[in-house]
């Protein structure tokens, strides 16, 4: 695996009172990161099974604290839904992926996408118009193919309009959808069929304990199976060793995600990463 390296998060004294301090903190500082240009778009390749091609990649925030070094968007994401700066954050995000699938699509290849996530709360906030993303991929010559949403399944099981009415947006910019940490959650197979989506990640839970003739091995399979009738592309997250890359592979699985191909970089070196990586 490349660039092995300690986990490099903060985190903190587990008293609620020191917790609570640290989140009052904590949403302070979020106030300014922006500002201080303290966020960074960290990239991991997603890597076709098959061919070893990368020609998508997954966008993952980081935050440099001047004090705290990397905070865990784990950790800082919550907050910034409590404090609403989600939407700043999103925007942030939504535009340093377009100036960087820009150029991978320019210099690398000409179908490359770039994944970024929403979370619940931001995915249904009203307000979000994915027509406004749209016109700025249009100034940049950008089809919305370029981009993927990542939102998770939980979301699906809301009832209401409002949550197929963004997919149905997101649809007619072109957007494409992957359902993320999929089996973790309420997994009900039925709206798989009832929403468009394109991809399914598979959890890192399943991927963890993949073995021959193991239960999450015939799950991860049933569910490559059923998504592949489904017309949906399946990729594996938390792809660690070469073992379960070949039993995905073997799987019929389409992509992999992992620690095995790399760690999330910063936008700079992905981009070497991508050129020394590069399949002819
Ligand atoms: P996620 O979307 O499930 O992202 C995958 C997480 O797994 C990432 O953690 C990634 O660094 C980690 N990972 C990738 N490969 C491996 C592996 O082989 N082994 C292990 N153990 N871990 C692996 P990260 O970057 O800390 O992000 C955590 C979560 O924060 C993400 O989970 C996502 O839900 C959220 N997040 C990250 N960036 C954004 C963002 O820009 N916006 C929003 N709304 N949420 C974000
Ligand atoms: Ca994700
Ligand atoms: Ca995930
Ligand atoms: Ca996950």
């Amino acid at each position: 695996a490349k660039g092995a390296g300690r986990n490099r998060y903060s985190y903190f004294t587990p008293t609620l009172q020191v917790a609570a301090l640290s989140r009052m903190r904590l949403t302070n500082d979020l106030r300014n990161a922006l500002k201080g240009e303290q966020f960074e778009l960290y990239f991991q390749p997603i890597v076709h099974l098959d061919s070893g091609a990368i020609h998508k990649a997954e966008a993952l925030i980081r935050w440099n604290h001047p004090q705290r070094g990397v905070v865990s968007p784990m950790e800082f994401i919550p907050l910034a839904e409590s404090s609403g700066l989600i939407v700043e954050i999103g925007a942030w995000v939504f535009r340093e992926s377009a100036r960087w699938v820009r150029r991978w699509r320019q210099e690398v290849h000409p179908d490359f996408q770039v994944s970024l996530n929403q979370s619940p709360l931001e995915f249904q906030r009203e307000g979000l118009s994915y027509e406004c993303w749209l016109a700025h991929l249009q100034s940049l010559a950008l089809p919305g193919q370029s981009l993927v949403v990542e939102i998770t399944e939980g979301l699906l099981l809301d009832a209401s309009n409002s949550v197929s009415n963004r997919l149905l947006q997101l649809r007619d910019a072109g957007i494409q959808v992957a359902l993320d940490d999929f089996g973790t959650g309420y997994s009900s197979l039925s709206y798989l069929k009832k929403f468009d989506i394109d991809y399914l990640k598979i959890d890192r839970s399943f991927t963890r304990n993949l073995a021959p003739d193991s239960s999450d091995m015939a799950l991860s399979e049933a569910i490559i199976v059923m998504a592949h009738k489904l017309d949906l592309k399946v990729i594996a997250e938390g792809v660690e060793t070469p073992e379960q890359r070949d039993l995905l592979a073997a799987a019929g699985c389409d992509y992999g995600q992992g620690y095995l191909f790399a760690k999330p970089m910063p936008a700079a070196q992905f981009d070497a990463f991508l050129r020394d990586n590069a399949i002819p």
